[in-house]
């Protein structure tokens, strides 16, 4: 009686080779921890590797090319573009530059995926302002507690009202400390 691991038949060794994705371009050679070349049912590239790697997960290295793929999709898809390379692990932090304000920051594929830029909420805020009658001069101070400079629309009177205020319902009274514009 033979020892060691249950010899494996020809035929149940290319199904766990078709189940890796991979074609045997010969036949098994006969022990698990045996060289076997395989080429990639995918890509079609060759590669060796011995059915024991292949059980334990050994896969094609096009799936990381698809890796890698995928990771600059989500970068554009969340309106960045790659200044240098592209990350090869999700929390690597790369180089990127917003597509709308040009802003570069070094920033992980995982935090893009939670953090679009702040340029579109931004935006939101400045609309925000304009609602309110005022027209910013500055982009948006970073804090909605911070003076915001402005211009009012209606009397052209400096403002420095943050967006809290003007969140808390606050108006310019036009003309009160500047003769009103008729
Ligand atoms: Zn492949
Ligand atoms: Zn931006
Ligand atoms: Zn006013």
């Amino acid at each position: 009686m033979r020892r060691g691991p249950k010899p494996v038949s020809q035929e149940q060794a290319f199904e766990e080779a078709a189940g890796a994705g991979l074609e045997p371009c010969e036949p098994y050679p006969g022990r698990v921890i045996d060289p076997w070349m395989h080429r990639c049912m995918t890509c079609h590239m060759k590669l060796n590797v011995p059915l024991t790697r292949i059980r334990g997960g050994k896969k094609c290295s096009h799936w990381s090319f698809e890796r890698l793929l995928g990771y600059r999709r989500d970068i554009l898809k969340a309106g960045f573009e790659l200044v240098g390379s592209t990350p090869v692990a999700l929390h690597e932090e790369v180089r990127m530059r917003c597509v709308t304000c040009k802003k570069e920051v070094w920033q992980s594929v995982a935090q893009t995926r939670r953090r679009p830029c702040t340029c579109a909420r931004d935006e939101l805020f400045v609309q925000e302002m304009r609602d309110a009658g005022l027209e910013p001069k500055v982009p948006f101070p970073g804090t909605s507690r911070a003076p915001w400079p402005s211009v009012c629309t209606e009397c052209g009177q400096d403002r420095k009202t943050s967006l809290d205020t003007v969140r808390s319902g606050k108006r310019c009274k036009h003309g009160e400390t500047w003769p009103r514009r008729r």
